[in-house]
Parts: C-alpha cells; structure tokens; sequence
C-alpha cells in the first residue's frame, strides 16, 4: 500500500526497526496509535521491544533472517546507529530504507561526520585523524593540549574517548583506545551543551524543535531542559541552519539530532555554537517532545517515514528530562512527584545503562527546573560506572 492513497487505511503500515532498544520501544509507543505495526531486528536479547512488535533474534549476516525481516514491509528505519550500512543499503534494494543509509556512513564514523560539517560550512572544533602513536604525537602538536582521543568508530556515551592534558596522558592513549583508527580533536572549554532535534519530510519540509540543553556526566546525559533558556535568535538560527543544511545535504527523512557546544565568542553577547556530532535517529535529548511538546520526535519520525504528514513541533509544557541511569528507582515516589511522566524501558538494571527517564513539567521553565531539583530528593542522581 502506498501511503496517501486516497482512503487507504493507515493501519495497513508495516514498519521494519534495526535494532531492539528503547529507541523502538518509543517508536512503536508512537506509531502503534496511528495504526502502524512492528518488526524489530536485533541480534540481542532487546527487552525493551518485548510486546512491542516482533523480534527476529538473529546476527546481522544472516540470511534467512533477512527474507523474513523484509518479508511484507513498507519501511525500514533504524533505532540503531551502529547497524552494518551494508545491510542497510541490501534491504534498500528491496524495500524503502528511512534514513538513506548515507546518513548512517556520516554518523558512524566521527572522522567522515566532522569532515561532512567542515564541508557544510558548519562551525566545529579543530580535530585531525589519528591512526597510530606517531600520528598521535604531530596531532597534538598542531591541535596542543588539552585535546580529547576519539575512536573513530562504536563510540558512545563516553565511551571510546579519553582526554588528555599532559604529555603523561598522551602515552600510550593510543594503545588504550584500542589501536584502532581515532581522531584528535580540540577540547572545547564550552559554556554549555546545547542540541536540536528535527524532523524532515520525503519532500523536503523541515520541522525543528526548540534548542533544548544537556547536561552530561562521565559523557553520558543525564539531563535535559527544553526549551533551554536565554538562546538569542542567533544561536537559534545558527543551530536550525546547521541542521537544516546537513539533512538536505543528506536527502535525510526522518528525526535527526546535532550536538552543539555553545561557546562564548569576543564579547559577551557574542555567543556561537560548535557541532559535535550528529544522531541519525530519534535521540535521548528529545526524549522531552513525548510530554513537551505537540508532537513527539518519535512520532514525527514513524510519520515522516511512512510519508505521512508531519505535526507540530511546538512546545506544550516546558519540560526537564531526567535520565535513569543504572537503577529505575522507586516507581511511586517517582510518579508521585509534581509534573512526572514516568518512561520506564523494561530493561534490567546495571551500572551506567540508561534505564528510564522522567519528564517533569512545569507551567514555566522554572516551575519545570523546581519541580525536577525536587526529584532529586527521591531519585539522587545518576549511578554511573
Ligand atoms: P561525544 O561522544 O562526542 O558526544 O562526547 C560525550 C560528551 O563528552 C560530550 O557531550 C561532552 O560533554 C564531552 N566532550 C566530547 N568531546 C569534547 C570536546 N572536544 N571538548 C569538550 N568536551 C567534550
């Protein structure tokens, strides 16, 4: 069926999910209200999924399992970043695949994912590919320290990085990182984190949230206020520009998210932005939209890859994400707390793994920001490694 066909029943979509997280549980949280069903490939246990559309439990390179992954779908998307684009690109040839997998190559490799802003003319930190200790060594020399070592590849929350500030701590960096190929890049000593999450249309429309603002620990976020406070129309359109000219760049449909360090610049109005890197996905800092704002990313994204049309980006309720982070904490103290929207991903607890979040929400941004230190006093903080 083709989506848009006059009186055609949406409730005939089939959409096919790389990847078993709790990425694709909120997708299909979203899409199964609109009539659109799952079918999620994920070579793990992915608990989260379970009871949210069916799981072929199988290794990437299966064969078998890809006849009956792709057996009846209309779409294919990922909740995954690290899915083989080879098999991204095979199920293409058979079925639409949303994102293109181009946007997959970019996002899983940092080295290609800052060379594509370079080449966008979007502002980001010096950085130089590192691909052995000798390289190593002239990369600090031409960036100086402090710098931050990369691996190019599987990297994620904090994971696969290591920042150096003395000669003591460049030696042997390298070889801890696995001695695989890296990049260098300059430490930016930002003022704060700050993503957009956007969504865009087979036709090219292109529909961004509000800029919200991270707070990570250990490189993992923890937390997210949206809208984030007192971002001047510059900085908005720096970031709506950047994100724009990267999906067109990459015909891309769907959610798309770009971390950005805002920085001071000259004076002190003189603020800019930085990208760090891009998600070609729904992503943790728009975990918000669910109870925030009109339309959810997770929702946008099953529209925009069913071809659906898109709804509004817009704010509800100013909202505070809080991740919860290695234990889910008490259910009922939790949703005991004003303005809580308890996310529970059906994952069991272990040190660092994202295993939930709370919404808080607020009548204002303030109101939001009390309410989510109050949750504190229930949920102390994140457990990390
Ligand atoms: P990433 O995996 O690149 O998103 O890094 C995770 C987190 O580590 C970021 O959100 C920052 O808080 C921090 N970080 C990463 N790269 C840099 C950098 N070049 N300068 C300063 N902080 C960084």
């Amino acid at each position: 069926m083709t989506p848009g066909d006059a009186g055609a029943p949406i409730a005939d979509l089939r959409v096919g999910v790389l990847g078993g997280g709790q990425l694709g549980r909120m997708l299909a949280e979203a899409g199964r209200p609109l009539g659109v069903a799952f079918r999620f490939w994920d070579p793990g246990e992915a608990e989260p999924i379970a009871g949210f559309g069916e799981h072929i439990c199988a290794a990437w390179d299966d064969d078998a399992a890809f006849e009956r992954f792709v057996d009846g779908l209309d779409v294919v998307t990922y909740e995954f970043e690290n899915v083989p684009v080879e098999l991204a690109r095979r199920i293409a040839e058979v079925v639409p695949v949303h994102p293109d997998p181009a946007a997959l190559d970019v996002a899983q490799d940092r080295l290609s994912e800052k060379s594509r802003f370079e080449s966008l003319g979007i502002a980001t930190n010096a950085f130089l590919p590192v691909d052995g200790p000798g390289a190593l060594a002239s990369a600090i020399e031409a960036v100086g320290y402090p710098a931050v070592l990369k691996t190019r590849r599987l990297g994620y929350d904090g994971k696969g990085q290591e920042v150096l500030r003395r000669p003591d701590d460049t030696q042997g960096a390298f070889e801890r990182l696995g001695s695989v190929p890296c990049i260098l890049e300059a430490f930016v000593p930002f003022d704060r984190e700050l993503s957009l999450v956007a969504v865009r249309t087979a036709d090219g429309r292109f529909a961004p949230y509000p800029l919200v603002e991270n707070t990570h620990v250990e490189g993992i976020l923890v937390r997210t206020e949206a809208p984030a406070e007192g971002v001047s129309a510059a900085i908005r359109d720096q970031a709506e520009t950047a994100v724009r000219a990267l999906a067109e760049a990459l015909d891309y449909v769907g959610t798309i998210a770009v971390e950005f360090f805002e920085v001071a610049g000259g004076s002190a109005d003189d603020r800019r932005l930085l990208a760090n890197e891009v998600a070609p996905r729904v992503h943790n800092s728009g975990h918000w939209t669910q109870d925030g704002a009109v339309t959810s990313q997770f929702e946008n994204h099953v529209r925009a890859v069913c071809g659906l049309p898109l709804g509004p980006t817009g704010i509800a309720w100013p909202t505070v994400m809080v991740n919860l982070i290695g234990r889910r904490g008490d259910a009922e103290a939790l949703l005991a707390c004003d303005g809580a929207r308890l996310h529970d991903y059906g994952k069991s607890e272990r040190p660092g793994r994202k295993v939930g979040h709370v919404n808080v929400l607020g009548s204002t941004g303030q109101a939001a920001r009390d309410r989510a230190e109050a949750l504190r006093a229930v949920y102390a903080g994140p457990e990390l490694r």
